[in-house]
């Protein structure tokens, strides 16, 4: 069984920019925001989880309602649960302040820090506002992440991300300080309007068959709406979010014990967070010989977009899982 890890909750879909590749199409204009109430709701709940062991703050961007955070970290530190945030950086233009406010929140339970650092993020926060966050967290020892989305005509990449930075990120996640992911953004809400496909970094099936995704049923996330996913990667929330694949309901219709349970007990899930989505569009090709699908994706999380909709992929995998069930498991 696949224990719940953490829960994030998207306080809004309001950010301070909008950039090119955002897959939630988020924008300074967008208005649906997570009451306050309902976000300590969702908290009380989640924590009568047993196995959890974070919350986390994200959007949008969640910086913009700094109290909301504060208010919500203490909540869950009180039930024992630790904090992170996802943030642009927009806010640490100057290092003394960013020291104080992520030593403030560090107080209240914040132990991981999740930032980007890309050409896309770049056209709106300079990279010395990534490096005064990825100090001040290294200083107080807050864990922190760097997502990197790159194409083939990126400027900032991993290989040159160091020196951008003024700092020696490889050494620090060799230490186990901090992580870089980079990938190709999946083309899904803005990325779809605003790039080719060509442009992307692409892996075939050597990468992809042996690719877990350690994120799905134990990183779970509720939407200002109050609709619960299996993981992050649903794509634009208003355009496809209830159709995903990773859609487990909402929780102002239903408790979270029993919609987690819905995810946690799913097939697709439990395979995905096993083996990764590749597998599944192997066997479905297999079993349907001239399946038109993709031969090449960006990441995992593009595999899963593509089998929620492309309906005859969709329908194959259905039918994968349905054997697999009638034999007995896996
Ligand atoms: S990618 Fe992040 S920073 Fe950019 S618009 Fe979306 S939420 Fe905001
Ligand atoms: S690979 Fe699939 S299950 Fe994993 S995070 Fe991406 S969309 Fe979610």
């Amino acid at each position: 069984m696949i224990k719940l890890g953490s829960v994030s909750l998207f306080l809004s879909w309001k950010c301070n920019f909008s950039c090119n590749h955002c897959g939630f199409s988020c924008n300074p204009a967008r208005t649906e925001k997570m009451p306050h109430e309902e976000a300590l709701k969702y908290i009380d709940a989640v924590a009568l989880n047993p196995d959890l062991e974070m919350v986390a703050f994200t959007g949008g961007e969640p910086f913009l309602y700094p109290e909301q955070i504060k208010s919500l970290m203490a909540h869950a530190f009180s039930k024992n649960l630790r904090g992170g945030v996802v943030t642009n950086g927009y806010w640490a233009d100057d290092y003394k302040k960013t020291y104080a406010i992520l030593a403030e929140l560090q107080a209240l339970g914040l132990q991981e820090i999740i930032t980007s650092f890309d050409d896309y993020h770049n056209e709106y926060v300079p990279a010395h506002n990534i490096a005064n966050v990825l100090n001040a967290a290294g200083e107080l020892g807050i864990y922190s992440g760097v997502n990197m989305l790159v194409t083939k005509k990126s400027r900032i990449k991993r290989t040159n991300a160091a020196e951008r930075l003024g700092l020696d990120i490889e050494e620090r996640v060799r230490a186990k300080k901090m992580w870089i992911r980079e990938s190709s953004p999946v083309l899904v809400g803005r990325a779809k309007k605003n790039y080719a496909e060509e442009e992307s970094i692409t892996y075939g099936e050597k990468e992809l068959l042996h690719n877990p995704c350690p994120f799905v049923i134990r990183n779970s996330v509720i939407t200002p709406e109050g609709s619960l996913y299996a993981c992050c990667g649903f794509g634009d929330a208003s355009e496809q979010g209830p159709g995903s694949l990773m859609y487990a309901g909402n929780m102002k219709e239903q408790g979270f014990e029993q919609l987690y349970s819905n995810v946690s007990n799913n097939l697709m899930l439990n395979i995905i967070h096993l083996l990764g989505p590749y597998p599944l569009v192997k066997l479905a090709k297999e079993a349907r010989p001239g399946l038109s699908v993709k031969e090449r994706y960006v990441s995992n999380c593009e595999i899963c977009d593509e089998i929620a909709n492309n309906q005859e992929l969709r329908s194959a995998v259905g039918s994968v899982l349905s054997k697999i069930m009638a034999s007995g498991g896996v």
